[in-house]
């Protein structure tokens, strides 16, 4: 049965190196040449693994699955080279990725589960449910295949497209240790930020675990009435136990905050928000994004005008520092997270 192989393009060296010297009977140097096969030259099947023996593979198809990603669709920005993918994995479940080209490098925003069950009022990616979570394999095979299919090096990574990582820990963790391996992409952990909606315990436990990531809270209003209107995990981790645990953050890896707050029109974008906002998260330090909420066509929510955000910018920075309007990336093309996705599976409903 294809679940009870092991997932070849999961496992770290050491993982390997053990399964491949105790459960294959094969020398260990085999275990790093299949490590870069898989991490470094990004190799899409066995047939491509030049130096690896017949019998080998044999032995690996038999045993192990091999987790590749199809494409489905890539739409590239005529306005900014943007481009945004849509995979699908073995299970024929779907997710979207994003590439963008900045000065500094190429990013690449990936999905951490199929859908999310964390019912953010604004999000497309939570419309439809939960499904599963995506393994560290299926995160990695996502910015394998875009450095691929692109030709372009990838630099950073963001952890903002579909789902809620914190609800995935184990999978990213181990995700992030695999893309930031020196023996693989290695991808610098600076350069790696991972955003989440607020679970707090699991927020707690990643300031523990010696990463130097960036984190990126999902925050979106500036006190708790306002919050657990607009997000559902409110209700569960209050906006104050929030605040404590980015500050435990902070002084375990002295890596600075990120805050997002999307800008909806009438809801939070007026300056006595700006005002409480900033007294909420002044003391810590910080880095503020403001995203003007990009609407999606089930919920009538609408951005602010930009001489609007111009102004919670102005009276925000009398409190934080680093306060930055997120630049709109593929804008012609299906920009909000889940939006490619959902409108692929709702017209293939209609068609089918
Ligand atoms: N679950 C994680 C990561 C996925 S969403 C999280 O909540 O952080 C990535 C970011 O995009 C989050 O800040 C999310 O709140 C925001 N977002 C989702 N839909 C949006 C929309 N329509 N407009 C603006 N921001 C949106």
């Amino acid at each position: 049965m294809c679940n009870e192989k092991t997932d070849l393009r999961s496992l770290n060296l050491i993982e390997l190196t053990d399964f491949v010297v105790n459960e294959l009977h094969e020398p260990k140097f085999r275990a790093k040449q299949l490590y870069e096969w898989i991490h470094i030259h990004l190799a899409q099947n066995y047939d491509e693994m030049t130096n690896i023996p017949k019998s080998l593979k044999a032995k690996l198809e038999e045993t192990c699955d091999y987790r590749t990603l199809r494409q489905i669709d890539c739409q590239i920005s005529k306005i900014d080279g943007t481009r945004k993918y849509l995979f699908a994995f073995e299970d024929g479940q779907m997710a979207e990725s994003v590439l963008m080209k900045y000065k500094h490098g190429n990013s690449v925003c990936i999905s951490s589960q199929i859908g999310c069950k964390m019912g953010c009022k604004f999000c497309a990616s939570t419309l439809d449910g939960w499904f599963r979570n995506l393994t560290p394999a299926e995160m990695l095979g996502q910015i394998y295949a875009i450095q691929k299919d692109s030709g372009e090096r990838v630099s950073n990574v963001v952890v903002m497209g579909t789902g809620e990582p914190m609800d995935n820990y184990d999978n990213i963790v181990k995700f992030i240790h695999l893309i930031s391996d020196e023996n693989g992409l290695n991808i610098s952990q600076r350069n790696i930020t991972v955003s989440t909606c607020g679970i707090v315990p699991r927020i707690k436990q990643l300031a523990d675990e010696d990463l130097t990531i960036t984190l990126a809270i999902s925050l979106h209003a500036p006190n708790q009435e306002k919050r657990a209107e607009l997000m559902p995990i409110a209700n569960k981790y209050h906006i104050s136990e929030l605040i404590d645990a980015c500050q435990y953050y902070f002084e375990k890896t002295g890596r600075r905050i990120t805050f997002e707050y999307s800008l909806v029109a009438g809801v939070n974008d007026r300056e006595k928000d700006a005002e409480e906002l900033g007294q909420l998260i002044g003391h810590l330090n910080c880095h503020i994004n403001l995203i003007p909420v990009n609407p999606i066509k089930e919920r009538d929510f609408v951005s602010p005008s930009m001489d609007r955000a111009y102004a919670f910018q102005k009276k925000i920075e009398k409190y934080v520092n680093n306060v930055t309007i997120r630049r709109e990336m593929g804008r012609d093309i299906d920009g909000a997270c889940g939006q490619l996705r959902k409108r692929y599976i709702d017209d293939k409903l209609l068609t089918d």
